[in-house]
């Protein structure tokens, strides 16, 4: 009881908690309530969520449970910044799940993943090429996702794709986890990535970042 009371007590850096249309992976179009942690360790070449490297706020996981309790939505995802950053962040995972919440964590891939309780959704990136950030791939943490997790390719360019391609190819991830591309937005051109994966059969489900579509693109908290 104590112990527990305590749990609640610790914090996470925090840029912002906002309600939205969850935009990309399999629970894309669904409400969902993002908790953006602060800071990253990563520097990607495309990276939208800048604004999240420095400052933020501190708050207690009691806090954060309160305040995401005002919404009518049991779906959260854990994002950032990189959340796994934040060594209470697998406490607040256990939290939400103890409440009945999905919870779903966005992770660049570098970290070991294998912290969070294991019925966390995790959608994990492999770094491309064309990020600047493909020599931190952890490979480790492809064996520790499950069927439910998802792996994310963000493409830039012909390189990156190809890249992908010997990544599912090597690691035999046709079959597990979700397989996950996008085009790097306003960068790499939809129609030709499609085009791609369509003449290749590549097992992956393509997907536009969609808030990006329903807001402005340069809108934050949404
Ligand atoms: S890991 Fe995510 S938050 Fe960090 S630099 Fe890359 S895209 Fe940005």
């Amino acid at each position: 009881m104590v112990e527990k009371f305590e749990n609640l007590q610790k914090t996470l850096r925090l840029t912002e908690i906002f309600y939205s249309i969850q935009g990309e992976s399999s629970f894309m179009g669904l409400p969902c309530i993002f908790i953006r942690t602060t800071g990253c360790d990563l520097r990607c070449n495309w990276c939208d969520t800048e604004y999240a490297f420095h400052g933020g706020e501190k708050w207690s996981l009691e806090r954060i449970l309160r305040h995401i309790a005002q919404w009518p939505c049991k779906l959260v995802e854990l994002t950032g910044g990189e959340p796994l950053l934040q060594k209470n962040l697998p406490l607040l995972a256990d939290e939400l799940l103890e409440r009945g919440y999905t919870v779903l964590i966005e992770t660049g891939g570098h970290r070991d993943v294998s912290v969070l309780n294991r019925h966390v959704v995790k959608i994990m990136d492999v770094k491309c090429p064309g990020s600047g950030e493909s020599e931190t791939n952890d490979w480790e943490n492809l064996k520790r996702l499950d069927q439910k997790d998802q792996v994310k390719f963000v493409i830039k360019d012909r390189t990156d794709y190809d890249f992908a391609c010997e990544v599912i190819g090597c690691f035999g991830l046709q079959n597990s986890p979700k397989l996950l591309m996008s085009p790097v937005f306003g960068v790499m051109d939809a129609q030709q990535l499609a085009g791609w994966i369509l003449h290749d059969g590549l097992p992956v489900r393509m997907q536009l970042q969609l808030h990006k579509f329903i807001w402005h693109p340069d809108t934050k908290g949404v």
